[in-house]
């Protein structure tokens, strides 16, 4: 109870705070030599950028035709660099062409790599009935209760203690590896969620909305315990005006910035000290 709430009125971005947390499991589990290595100067976060679909999953397809596996990469290509031109942290993609990449594999590229956050990108398509009101563009965050017999498996198997954080607790007893990933489950859930209404605020200012933009529901690629994750749907590829600003390069460059600015409002003052260590350190 101490812990959490320390933590949690602490002005700390939420990705140091999280690592605060894993300092703490791993002086609970691990030998000294671990930790001073833990310790080292702090690198530029990393940034995962997600493009929806790809390969032989083309995702939505749009009254003209419009892929969103294509429209996915381009906004993606596209804010990777405005991110790297900002310089702040550092960019990868969970796919940088048109391939097949299985949801699974997306979360733990990000996972492996302790991403500092995952941003999921897509474009919506609403059923027939629908297609001539929905329009704008939404976030997601996971729900909190699983949907579906699916949800609640992978749910089971990402808590299971060893594969959470990717960390082995051999010394601490599984009723206190429980705690401690619950805190960190509960600090991502936060990070996610902070994330997501940063990048409907900054959307708002440049692209329409959906109503009620911030949204959640049971996406796999939003299920790291670990890694603040968000889902952007840009628009709706069934709805005309949508699909053809998607199209557009300059849309498409609003959309970016926006959500470069969201990025860099959640890395905050961590990335801007990390960037200038870089600078000094060489
Ligand atoms: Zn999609």
């Amino acid at each position: 109870m101490g812990v959490a709430k320390r933590m949690r009125g602490s002005d700390q971005p939420t990705a140091l705070r999280r690592r605060g947390l894993l300092l703490a499991i791993g002086a609970a589990a691990l030998p000294a030599p671990a930790l001073a290595q833990g310790a080292a100067r702090p690198r530029l976060p990393l940034v995962v950028l997600d493009p929806g679909h790809g390969g032989r999953d083309p995702g939505a397809i749009g009254a003209a035709g419009t892929q969103e596996k294509q429209v996915t990469l381009a906004l993606a290509l596209d804010i990777r660099r405005a991110l790297e031109g900002a310089g702040r942290c550092r960019v990868a993609l969970t796919r940088s062409g048109d391939s097949f990449v299985p949801l699974k594999r997306r979360v733990d590229m990000a996972r492996e790599r302790e991403a500092a956050l995952l941003l999921s990108i897509h474009a919506d398509a609403a059923p027939r009935e629908h297609a001539a009101q929905a329009r704008g563009a939404s976030v997601y965050t996971l729900s909190e209760t699983a949907s579906d017999p699916l949800a609640a498996a992978l749910a089971r198997r990402e808590n299971l203690a060893d594969r959470a954080g990717g960390l082995r607790l051999p010394s601490v007893s599984p009723e206190v590896q429980r705690i401690l990933l619950s805190l960190m489950r509960q600090e991502t859930r936060a990070g996610s969620e902070r994330l997501a209404r940063l990048a409907v605020n900054a959307l708002d200012d440049d692209v329409p909305l959906l109503r009620q933009p911030l949204r959640r529901a049971g996406f796999v690629v939003l299920k790291a315990p670990d890694v603040p994750s968000a889902l952007v749907e840009c628009g709706f590829l069934s709805h005309p005006t949508d699909e053809a600003a998607l199209r557009q390069p300059r849309h498409r460059a609003r959309i970016a910035n926006a959500l470069t600015e969201a990025v860099h409002g959640f890395l905050g003052r961590r990335s801007l000290a990390a960037r200038d260590d870089d600078a000094r350190l060489g």
